[in-house]
């Protein structure tokens, strides 16, 4: 089988790495890349099973992403979906497998195939509590979802009208790159195509240049202008479904902002035609620590040892 090759690929995900840390970006776009090989370097192994951790929060987003999921893939296939009940303790089952295989490190062998959790790979004092808030927080948003107008409307709908729901490796081309763009769901409602976009982190950031790319993608994939397309936000914390505006200006804007990161990203390159970077001292590391203590990379990262100790120092309530 022909090697996998690194294309270089556009992702908000992408763009928020390289501002975040440019070493962080380093090992998740090139470092880690052929570690999933046997015979693969160790270091270069190690980053591969590293990139793949979640943190809690990650993990809490991914099981009620797929779990939604789901129920919109039964919709749109006209079965019915699930009492809530039901799907709640199907999720806090997996949730449960997941924890207990992460424990127990399966995803060493098998990163793809085990979730990993960031808090058990760094040994991190977790009180139970925190655990149990996590399942608690997966109830509360699956429960919003299913209580929500949203829901009840994309319920009533068609099985036609489901444009596509949580389709893997979606993407459009701007510029010649490709961009990666994955909706949780698009649906058409009288004249208008409506792209839903489900948030289980904290309300306040502002997602609208990850909502425009859906617009730009959905005007390349289903040839649609932007007036013929809505964009909705819905924070399943308990927040209110907020719509984005689809303006000229604003794709305009969006589209200079990715040309802008494109150019950022192809300057640690040393060959960009065969996206080969720099060496791996060209990437920075930051001096920020909070963006260090949520980083998968700690243990093979240089500043690793100035940030673990402390957060491996047992909360100051279980020290007295
Ligand atoms: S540990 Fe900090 S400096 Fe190192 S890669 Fe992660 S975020 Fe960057």
């Amino acid at each position: 089988m022909a090697r996998l090759e690194n294309e270089f690929a556009w992702s908000i995900s992408r763009d928020k790495r390289l501002r975040a840390c440019a070493r962080q970006y380093w090992f998740q776009h090139y470092g880690m890349w052929h570690g999933w090989e046997d015979g693969a370097p160790q270091r270069t192994r190690e980053a591969y099973v590293l990139s793949k951790l979640k943190g809690r929060a990650a993990w809490v987003g991914i099981r009620v992403h797929e779990c939604i999921a789901r129920s919109l893939q039964n919709l749109r296939r006209g079965q019915e979906v699930l009492p809530v009940d039901e799907i709640l303790k199907i999720v806090r089952g997996e949730m449960r497998t997941d924890f207990a295989n992460s424990r127990r490190r399966h995803y060493r062998a098998a990163p793809k195939k085990y979730v990993g959790l960031f808090e058990h790979e760094y040994d991190l004092p977790v009180p139970d509590v925190e655990w149990k808030r996590s399942a608690e927080l997966a109830d509360e948003c699956l429960r919003n979802f299913y209580a929500s107008e949203t829901f009840a409307r994309l319920r009533s709908l068609p099985k036609e009208a489901f444009v596509e729901v949580e389709e893997k490796r979606t993407h459009f081309t701007f510029e010649g790159v490709k961009v990666w763009a994955s909706l949780d769901c698009a649906v058409r409602e009288a004249d208008a195509t409506i792209i839903y976009d489900w948030k289980t982190g904290d309300a306040g950031e502002n997602h609208s240049v990850q909502l425009t790319c859906y617009a730009l993608y959905g005007s390349q994939a289903w040839s649609l202008p932007p007036d013929k397309m809505r964009l909705v936000e819905y924070n399943l914390r308990g927040g209110q479904p907020r719509e984005y505006g689809i303006t000229p200006k604003e794709i305009e804007s969006v589209q200079a902002y990715i040309r802008g990161s494109i150019a950022d990203m192809r300057a640690l390159l040393e060959e960009s035609a065969r996206n080969t970077p720099r060496p791996e001292d060209a990437f920075a590391t930051t001096d920020d620590d909070r963006t260090c203590r949520r980083c998968n990379y700690l243990k093979i990262c240089p500043r690793g040892g100035q940030i673990l100790p402390a957060m491996r120092a047992p909360p100051a309530h279980d020290t007295v």
